[in-house]
């Protein structure tokens, strides 16, 4: 996203719309149904200064790191805040930096919400807590194959 400095009147500058996800090279290989990231800023320009103000949110499916089933998920950044120098002439490019908010405001481990009893709203299936977390079961796995290395040695 490219902003022209001097397309920013005096009094400032309100942005709405959204940005095709696929020009932002964000890694989703556990992400589906993401087309677009909305966006409302603020702009504000002093001088060779511009600072951008505002929030960004997106809806996707996202891996459950429980059960693996798609789990719908927003995500929402509410302060988006950058302030860009732009020299003369220069037009400002936000992408990066929205780039890497995006990237840090994706979830490591998502998870659907269980019940009091344990159940998964979207598979119906029962978990027990800790016995059948898939990050606890890769652990286990880790720890059983260094134990097989060690006797292996
Ligand atoms: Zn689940």
């Amino acid at each position: 996203m490219k902003i022209d400095p001097r397309a920013i009147p005096e009094g400032g500058l309100d942005l709405k719309g959204s940005l095709p996800v696929s020009d932002y090279a964000i890694p989703a290989e556990n992400i589906a149904g993401w087309t677009q990231v909305d966006y409302s800023f603020q702009v504000n320009r002093t001088g060779s200064e511009i600072t951008v103000t505002g929030t960004l949110g997106a809806s996707f499916q996202i891996q459950c790191a429980r059960c693996l089933d798609p789990i719908p998920w927003k995500l929402e950044i509410k302060d988006f805040c950058q302030i860009l120098s732009v020299p003369d002439e220069a037009v400002a490019d936000l992408t990066p930096l929205i780039r890497e908010d995006i990237i840090l405001a994706l979830p490591l481990a998502p998870r659907c919400e269980l019940d009091s009893a344990g159940r998964c709203p979207r598979s119906g299936r029962v978990f027990a807590p800790g016995k059948d977390d898939f990050a606890e079961k890769r652990r286990a796995s880790v720890w059983r194959d260094l134990d097989r290395l060690k006797r292996e040695n």
